[in-house]
């Protein structure tokens, strides 16, 4: 497939593919658009099916990325890196090695940081090649705990708008994956009273959640049509199309994971059957955020201060949705592309 006909490419800057012979990392870095500055954005390990596949990821991803970018008023322009391969059997330090010099090879036009499959450890190994990585041990650190704060935080603004509550006590939600974000999330949910109905593919988060937080669990292929108010995927995207729409009987769809809609007309389909639905890349910027501000200066308070500030933006983005009779998607890519547009007149 070539990139400039794949589908979900939208004007990228440039996508660059690796190969490192000694180790067999095959790996792809997407740079979406630097308007805002150099690009940002986490790196994926996953095992694509497909080098198609792995392809579309990058470019979708990339694009999120300049949306949430642009939304918390980074220096960083949108970008994302995906390596082609299964992170329990493949990731080993050389090949994280590997990765960091073709991040180097970019000369600062792209930063990474740690996504789906990498952790704060394996940045470790990254750095060790390239000085363009964020959210490193010691410094900002961990992307996953500000990126579950947002989301709470998120929740909280679409229960306000959605149901007239200002806590989520009494409410279920059902939360899909229970990996670093989906967790804490879960944590933070169950302390203010809600009911949490969970599904993961691993058992042992499913038990963690089930004996700490006294949540009920069902299988995975029945989470999204569950008895719930709120649906929170913090799993992996396109979880919301045509065929799971008319299933779906919680009334907000709120949670981290990237790219939730297949596809962004998704929107539409769901605020017509009454579901409202809160912008990935904005109710998942907390991790970004965290990340945007590492350096000398990182102030962990007025970081989780900003990140707070997630439920007023999500309350504006839903009013006008409302007053402009439009999806909430819609209003949200409407208001990132001003802010880009902005930038580049100025
Ligand atoms: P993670 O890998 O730690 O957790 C994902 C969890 O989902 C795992 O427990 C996994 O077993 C589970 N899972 C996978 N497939 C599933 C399925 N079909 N059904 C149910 N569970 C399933 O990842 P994370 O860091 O928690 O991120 C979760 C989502 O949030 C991802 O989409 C990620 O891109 C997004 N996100 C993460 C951050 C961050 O800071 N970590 C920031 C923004 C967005």
């Amino acid at each position: 497939m070539s990139v400039f006909s794949a589908p979900y490419f939208h004007g990228h800057e440039q996508v660059t593919h690796f190969h490192d012979r000694e180790t067999g990392l095959r790996a792809i870095i997407a740079i979406h658009d630097t308007t805002l500055g150099p690009a940002g954005g986490g790196c994926r390990m996953y095992p694509y099916r497909s080098d198609d596949e792995a392809l579309v990821d990058a470019l979708r991803l990339s694009r999120a990325m300049t949306y949430k970018l642009a939304f918390i008023e980074s220096h960083f322009g949108g970008g994302k890196s995906v390596i082609i391969g299964d992170p329990r059997r493949d990731k080993t330090p050389a090949l994280l090695r590997a990765f960091g010099r073709c991040v180097e090879r970019l000369g600062g036009r792209y930063t990474v940081g740690e996504d789906v499959g990498i952790s704060v450890e394996d940045m470790e190994h990254i750095r060790e090649e390239t000085d363009y990585c964020v959210g490193l041990a010691g410094e900002s650190g961990d992307t996953s705990p500000p990126t579950s704060f947002g989301v709470y935080r998120g929740i909280l603004a679409a229960v306000k708008h959605k149901l007239g509550r200002d806590s989520v006590e009494g409410l279920t939600v059902a939360i899909q994956g229970l990996g670093a974000v989906g967790y804490r999330l879960a944590e933070y949910l169950a302390k203010d009273g809600a009911s949490l109905v969970v599904a993961d593919i691993d058992q042992g988060a499913i038990d963690r959640a089930v004996d700490h937080l006294g949540a009920k669990t069902v299988a995975p292929d029945k989470i999204i049509a569950v008895e719930a108010d709120i649906l929170a995927p913090c799993a992996l995207g396109g979880i919301v199309d045509d065929k799971s729409i008319p299933t779906i009987k919680a009334s907000i769809i709120a949670g981290a994971a990237n790219n939730q809609l297949l596809e962004d007309s998704h929107a539409a389909l769901l605020a017509k059957r009454g579901i409202l639905f809160a912008p990935d890349y904005i109710i998942n910027a907390g991790g970004a955020l965290n990340a945007s501000d590492e350096g000398p200066d990182y102030d962990r308070d007025a970081v989780y201060e900003r990140i707070s500030k997630i439920y007023d933006t999500l309350i504006e983005v839903f009013e006008r949705a409302d007053n402009e009779n439009r999806s909430t998607v819609e209003i949200a890519n409407q208001m990132a592309e001003e802010r880009i547009d902005t930038k580049r007149r100025s």
